[in-house]
């Protein structure tokens, strides 16, 4: 395929050095962020544009993270309790990002795909989507087209 899949991720997201995340690391959980990560395990990663989300934590208990980069502003999203601030699990995802990046699904990507599928293949998969998770069936009712945001927000998920 010729597309370049990095092409539709931000600039900041893309630029981001380790020694930023480092040094915010340091301003936001005092440095315990890397130590964390070392230990953590990352599952899911995803990017979109200037997002990133992906559960991070163990197979015992994981976290539902989001980070969102506006030029040098971070800001994130989480389900724990420290969650409404900056939090070591957000910090362990960019963490993630600048060590992995390449481990993360780039979701641009992906909807260029499906909208490349047949209708009978696309309906199987939003079948199989619904059976295991249920709650999004509302998704499709809806009128009016959700972001992306809205979709993963749900901590519940
Ligand atoms: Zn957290």
């Amino acid at each position: 395929m010729s597309i370049n899949r990095k092409s539709s991720i931000a600039v900041e997201l893309a630029n981001l050095l380790f020694d930023e995340v480092a040094n915010f690391d340091d301003e936001t959980v005092s440095g315990e962020g890397l130590a964390y990560y070392e230990s953590a395990q990352v599952f899911d990663p995803v990017v979109f544009h200037n997002k990133l989300s992906a559960r991070v934590g163990n197979y015992f208990e994981s976290r539902q993270v989001r980070v969102e980069i506006h030029g040098k502003e971070i800001t994130s999203f989480c389900t724990c309790e420290d969650g409404k601030q900056m939090c070591i699990h957000a910090v362990a995802l960019l963490y993630a990002w600048v060590n992995d990046a390449a481990d993360f699904m780039d979701l641009e990507a992906v909807l260029l795909d499906i909208g490349t599928l047949e209708k009978s293949r696309l309906m199987e998969i939003v079948k199989n989507i619904l059976q295991k998770q249920p709650h999004l069936a509302h998704l499709f009712l809806q009128t009016e087209k959700p972001d992306w945001d809205e979709i993963d927000a749900d901590p519940l998920i």
